[in-house]
């Protein structure tokens, strides 16, 4: 294999596994060393195949549960096709509570990824060219983590092929959350969903609040979706629930596609969201204000609201950088919006 990756487990092999991807490193204390990444397969009988990640961000818990969760609750029976499940991406970035790498690398912007590049690259390149080539569905859950807090969601890109948007959708809808969300990059590329969507995958990623908290309501979107979404894309056996057969009213589809929907703090300072998540909000309202700790007698800058729609994320840390996103505005849109 052209890859520096190392499988301690095939996953070819029919049954139940537990493994890790072996990223080899040489660090201060470790001259010979490996980054170690949990992975666990369940292989029985033919069916699709889906990989499931959590912790591509070491400060979002909620995917990570859900994995390890959900690598418990299944029988081997359960499965029908191939399960694959990396519950922690980003090992050492989980370990210090923090979004990124020690090395600064953001993992959910290394993809494609290179062979000959740094650990995360790696690693990157080997989920490219080896795993998710055998996925027909790809689900990367995700969270606010402790620097933004959102309505908990499942989401996805804006996908140009008919098709794949359509499965897609109804991938995101099968997560069964109160809302979801249509969105765009705003903060760079080599994410880790635009690499499985240009393979043509079914992607389904979540943000399920976040904030720096493990709450149970968010634990247990996170567990209850992605055991749904399982189902109804062929991998887990057993009904398929809807909202409607869980007694739910229809849930609301927000699209922020517009770079206007995603306000940024226009100077730095100390960040106050003055609407609630899930709140209306109209263009040319207030919806933040940045303060001054030093300047009480400076008047508050206010965020001003650039779109119409509802306010369904805001910056969860007070202290706030110029340049940060402090407020998201979406716009609920119908289904057939949603498809088209
Ligand atoms: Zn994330």
């Amino acid at each position: 294999m052209d890859t520096p990756v190392i499988t301690t487990i095939d996953i070819d092999s029919p049954g139940r596994h537990f493994g890790l991807l072996r990223v080899p490193r040489s660090t201060n204390e470790g001259g010979w060393s490996s980054l170690d990444v949990p992975v666990a397969s369940f292989i029985n009988g033919t069916g699709p195949t889906a990989l499931v990640m959590g912790g591509n961000h070491g400060d979002e818990p909620e995917g990570m549960i859900a994995c390890y969760d959900l690598i418990h609750r299944i029988h081997l029976g359960d499965v029908r096709g191939r399960l694959i499940v990396i519950p922690c991406l980003s090992p050492d970035a989980a370990r210090g509570n923090s979004r990124l790498w020690p090395s600064g690398a953001n993992f959910n912007r290394s993809f494609p990824g290179s062979a000959t590049g740094d650990t995360n690259e790696q690693l990157a390149d080997y989920l490219s060219r080896y795993l998710i080539p055998i996925a027909d569905t790809v689900v990367d859950m995700h969270a606010g983590g402790r620097s933004g807090v959102c309505l908990p969601w499942s989401e996805m890109h804006p996908v140009d092929d008919p098709d794949q948007r359509k499965r897609m959708v109804e991938a995101m809808l099968a997560w069964n959350s109160d809302w979801h969300f249509i969105y765009i990059d705003i903060a760079g590329s080599g994410l880790l969903a635009g690499e499985a969507e240009r393979q043509g995958k079914t992607h389904v990623s979540t943000e399920l609040r976040g904030g720096g908290t493990i709450l149970r309501d968010s634990l247990d979107i996170a567990r209850d979706g992605l055991m749904n979404v399982l189902r109804q894309q062929g991998v887990l056996r057993g009904e398929v629930a809807t909202r409607a057969s869980l007694g739910k009213p229809p849930p609301t589809i927000l699209r922020a596609i517009d770079r206007a929907d995603y306000l940024q703090a226009p100077e730095s300072g100390y960040f106050e969201p003055l609407v609630a998540l899930g709140e209306r909000v109209n263009e040319g309202q207030r919806v933040g204000l940045i303060h001054f700790l030093e300047r009480p007698d400076r008047t508050p800058e206010p965020i001003i609201a650039q779109t119409s729609g509802l306010a369904c994320s805001h910056r969860a840390i007070f202290r706030t950088e110029q340049g940060d996103c402090v407020v998201v505005v979406g716009q609920p849109v119908t289904l057939e919006e949603a498809l088209s």
